[in-house]
């Protein structure tokens, strides 16, 4: 599974990559013969012991509306399908989105850090992707009390199902959940969630990992990234034990820009 945010060659943040990479990225995966799936298609063919040995699931963050149409067509042409987690509260007020960490984007390039509205989502629902839920206002869910904890994630997919008809993953803002977070989603009718970390050992439906790929992710890195070998090294015990310290050494601690 692999998390993006914003492409957009001209925007130069660290939430974007450009066209160009992002493109060199998904044809590597087609030249290797994977099978793009939704987050949710993925989840059920795995359920069911049937999911393909190479499969990719492209995933989307926050929901940019120009990086998102630009992505659609990129897309198209590999013929893989994405699954993008939009924050509903600017999905319904259009505004520019804003939350700890994004907000010098929020206001240096406003235009950028606009969201899909609903009747673009519709369209790419119906163009074979899957929206899901990236909470009410994006907050880090493991500092939330129970009551405040429910009512994004409740919420957040009510409007969803409200306005297009199916809502079941979730992907929690700064790719952050413990425990209590995961149970919550499951218990606000998600079929899966996912998270993003360094670590994959944690890798159970309501916390499903991804790989992060950023403007950086060239050369070296990029095959690193998206090898398979890499991703069995993420699942060890050691890769658990070492994440603190190289979040730490990535100064990313509670509020990354994820
Ligand atoms: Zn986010």
């Amino acid at each position: 599974m692999l998390c993006y945010h914003a492409v957009d060659s001209a925007w130069h943040s660290n939430l974007s990559i450009s066209e160009e990479l992002f493109v060199s990225h998904m044809a590597a995966l087609e030249k290797r013969g994977y099978v793009g799936l939704t987050f949710v298609e993925a989840e059920r063919l795995r359920v069911a012991g049937s999911l393909p040995e190479r499969s990719v699931v492209v995933t989307f963050d926050d929901g940019y509306a120009t990086s998102i149409m630009r992505c659609r067509s990129l897309l198209d042409e590999v013929g893989f399908p994405a699954t993008v987690f939009v924050v509903t509260s600017f999905v319904e007020s259009g505004e520019p989105m804003c939350w700890p960490g994004v907000e010098k984007w929020t206001e240096r390039t406003p235009l950028e850090m606009k969201p899909l509205d609903w009747p673009a989502l519709l369209g790419l629902i119906e163009g074979g992707w899957e929206v899901g839920s990236h909470t009410v206002s994006h907050p880090l869910l493991t500092e939330l009390d129970d009551e405040s904890l429910d009512e994004q994630l409740v919420t957040s997919r009510r409007r969803i199902v409200e306005e297009l008809g199916a809502c079941e993953t979730i992907a929690y803002p700064y790719g952050v959940a413990d425990e209590r977070v995961a149970i919550a989603a499951a218990r606000a009718g998600y079929v899966a969630g996912c998270t993003l970390k360094p670590a994959h050992r944690v890798d159970e439906p309501h916390r499903r990992p991804r790989v992060g790929l950023f403007s950086h992710d060239r050369g070296f890195r990029q095959w690193a990234k998206l090898s398979p070998a890499v991703g069995r090294v993420r699942r060890t015990r050691l890769a658990e034990t070492l994440e603190p310290f190289y979040v730490r050494r990535r100064k990313a601690p509670a509020t990354p820009t994820a």
